[in-house]
C-alpha cells in the first residue's frame, strides 16, 4: 500500500482560471469541496478513477446537482 497522487489541470468554473490539482488516486470515487487558489470560490470536485489508473476530474460549481 502506497500514497497514489496525480496532477490534473482543472478550469476553475468561476473565474475560469486553469491551475494544477492535485488528485489522490488511491480512492476509486471521490468528492470534495476545495477553494479556487486564484478566486478563492468553493469548487466541487468529483474524481472518478478508471481500473487502467487513468482518471477524470469533474470541477462544478458547489451548488450545481
Ligand atoms: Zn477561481
Amino acid at each position: 500500500m502506497h500514497l497514489s497522487t496525480d496532477t490534473q489541470i482543472i478550469d476553475c468554473p468561476y473565474c475560469g482560471e486553469s491551475y494544477e490539482l492535485v488528485v489522490d488516486t488511491s480512492e476509486s470515487e471521490q468528492r470534495y469541496i476545495e477553494d479556487c487558489y486564484v478566486c478563492c470560490a468553493p469548487i466541487q470536485f468529483t474524481v472518478t478513477v478508471t481500473g487502467t489508473g487513468e482518471f477524470l476530474v469533474l470541477a462544478q460549481h458547489e451548488n450545481d446537482c
